[in-house]
């Protein structure tokens, strides 16, 4: 039996691609009702070969639904979520207003489906960070055990939504044509340019930023290991689409790197690309588009004991949002 099922935010970064899954993964549906802020009601989005109106989010928006993806940042989430659960629906939400409620299930598919089971109207999509880095550390840490996981992140423009998309694009042409790029979503010009600051700093924290944190708190939820030792910097780079990790890893037990090959080769959603000498390895172009976070440059780190080090990079709008999104909506049919 199909559903009727509500995109809000439905013409951001995020909810394009939510349309784009839904249609190749024939997600079974009844009707799907776009919405969006006053900006963009009226407009119109492909879906399966039908131009459907973009609706202005209100308080009629969830009647009759039954499942409905939140893709519209957390303010939104917070004032609708609860809306659309009393009408009847079970939200899935791309946003950070819920991840961190004890009843609320922070799901990774690969990592931990049965999660979703708990649900009680709300399942939270975690942070596209984490879940890149997640689906490539849960089969190492089902094998080893993950003492310390030490991470820096090189994340594209898109991560911060359609306009950042748009203003690289724009400061990219200016620098180009000699005039000063004029950042304005962005701290920074990021053109030919890079800085670790994604999200707000957080005195609290030791002025980690609020990024980094959430990969801290969404890893350990997740998992399951509340005193997981991560660490993170997060850096925003001047790719459009798919972010990349450097990631160092130490182990409880020994892993050598054929057993973390073989697991890594294993796992669902993951691709090992890791043939340095032939210049194989994750790249963000090669990423883009695709369903698998991408793994490679595996080696041994000598630094310390039972360490290894790899690199990933996965299309955080498909995999790190949408595609999860859609595989949650999937295990709760
Ligand atoms: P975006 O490109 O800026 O899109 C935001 C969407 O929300 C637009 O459709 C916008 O509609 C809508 N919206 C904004 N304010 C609204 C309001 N008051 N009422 C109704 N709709 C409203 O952002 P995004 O990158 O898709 O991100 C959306 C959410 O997903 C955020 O919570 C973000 O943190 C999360 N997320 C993003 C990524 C990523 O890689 N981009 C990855 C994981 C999670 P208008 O067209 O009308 O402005």
């Amino acid at each position: 039996m199909g559903r009727n099922v509500a995109i809000v935010g439905a013409t951001g970064a995020v909810g394009v691609e939510l349309l784009r899954v839904l249609e190749a993964r024939e997600f079974p549906l009844d009707a799907l009702r776009l919405l969006a802020s006053p900006r963009s009601a009226g407009r119109r989005l492909r879906f399966r070969g039908e131009e459907l109106p973009v609706e202005l989010l209100g308080p009629r928006s969830f009647d009759g639904c039954s499942l409905a993806f939140f893709s519209a940042g957390a303010g939104v989430s917070r004032a609708w979520a609860p809306r659309a659960v009393e009408a009847g629906a079970v939200v899935v939400d791309n946003s950070s207003a819920f991840r961190y409620e004890p009843d609320v299930p922070l799901v990774v598919p690969e990592v931990n489906a049965e999660a979703v089971l708990g649900h009680r109207g709300i399942v939270a999509n975690p942070n596209c960070t984490t879940i890149l880095l997640l689906v490539v550390l849960a089969p190492l840490h089902a094998r080893a055990g993950v003492r310390r996981c030490v991470v820096a992140t090189y994340q594209a423009a898109s991560g911060a939504g359609a306009q950042a998309v748009r203003e690289l694009e724009d400061q990219s042409r200016a620098l180009l044509a000699g005039e000063e790029p004029r950042p304005e979503r962005f701290p920074r010009p990021l053109a030919f340019n890079l800085f670790p600051h994604v999200d707000s700093f957080l005195p609290e924290e030791g002025f980690a930023t609020r990024e980094e944190m959430k990969v801290v708190w969404e890893a350990r939820k997740i998992l399951g290991v509340p005193d997981l030792a991560l660490v993170c910097t997060c850096v925003r780079v001047p790719v459009f689409r798919a972010h990349s990790e450097a990631v160092f890893l130490q182990f409880e037990r020994p892993l050598s790197l054929e057993e973390a090959r073989s697991a890594l080769s294993q796992a669902p959603g993951v691709r090992v690309v890791d043939d340095p000498e032939a210049a194989e390895y994750p790249t963000p172009r090669l990423a883009e588009g695709g369903d698998e976070v991408l793994v490679g440059r595996l080696r041994v780190d000598p630094s310390c004991e039972r360490g290894l080090c790899l690199f990933l990079a996965g299309d955080q709008v498909r995999k790190g949002a949408a595609l999860n999104a859609v595989q949650i909506a999937e295990l709760l049919a």
